[in-house]
């Protein structure tokens, strides 16, 4: 049996794969971006090897740049191609490229298919409802993607880190910005999240309960006080 959090007030919840299912979406995005660089560099006379073993350089570039906490995905474009071809490309063409990933990654998202009658529960339950997510690196775009999938209405209030605060998550300053939004304390506070690294490790900086919904193998040394792996489970820990 789970053991249960119990006396908090919030839950607050990461967006993506967390809430929405937006994993498809990037590996989509990236691969459509991915053709445009292999023609663009192709037009320019550049060796790039096979489409496949381009993108897998791309692929693994943009995880390192990711995590650096970098979101503009105009600077991965740019520093991909720069960095492996030693080519700087155009602004405009930065500029497509970024056009054509978050077209394909807000054409794919979708919610995980408990997660409205898991936020249901928990507002019956009368916990207060927040969210902390990082930006996508254009302004506005992320709270776009929140609202196209008709989540805003659930949540007292949304951070979007690196627009409303400066840092992004891991630092601890967006889970301490919610907490004042919402007039709580970090301590009545439960966060709910995807990436170890940065949400379990930014809440518990800020000195909240963390659970994990883990939905991929990383294995990590930080612990969170529960996992689970679908949304539904949370009806199980939190009472
Ligand atoms: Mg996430």
């Amino acid at each position: 049996m789970k053991k249960k959090i119990t006396s908090k007030k919030a839950v607050i919840f990461d967006f993506d794969d967390t809430l929405a299912k937006t994993r498809y979406g990037k590996e989509l995005g990236l691969k459509l971006a991915s053709i445009k660089i292999y023609d663009f560099l192709r037009g320019k006379g550049t060796n790039t090897g096979s489409f496949r073993d381009l993108y897998r350089k791309i692929r693994k570039t943009t995880c390192q740049i990711e995590n650096k906490g970098i979101y503009n995905r105009n600077i991965w474009w740019f520093f991909i191609i720069k960095e492996l071809f030693k080519i700087s490309p155009p602004k405009n063409f930065l500029e497509e490229l970024t056009e054509i990933y978050w077209n394909a990654v807000k054409k794919k998202s979708e919610l995980y298919k408990d997660a409205i009658s898991t936020l249901v529960y928990l507002k019956n339950k009368k916990y207060i409802l927040g969210m902390v997510t990082d930006t996508d690196g254009v302004k506005e775009l992320k709270s776009e993607r929140i609202k196209k999938l008709n989540l805003k209405k659930w949540f007292n209030f949304i951070v979007v880190a690196g627009e409303d605060v400066r840092q992004t998550k891991p630092d601890k300053a967006p889970f301490l910005l919610i907490t004042r939004k919402l007039n709580l304390k970090p301590h009545q506070c439960i966060f709910v999240g995807n990436n170890i690294y940065v949400d379990v490790l930014g809440a518990k900086k800020a000195g909240m309960a963390t659970v994990l919904v883990k939905r991929d193998n990383c294995q990590a040394k930080i612990k969170p006080d529960q996992v689970i792996k679908t949304l539904v489970e949370l009806k199980k820990i939190v009472l």
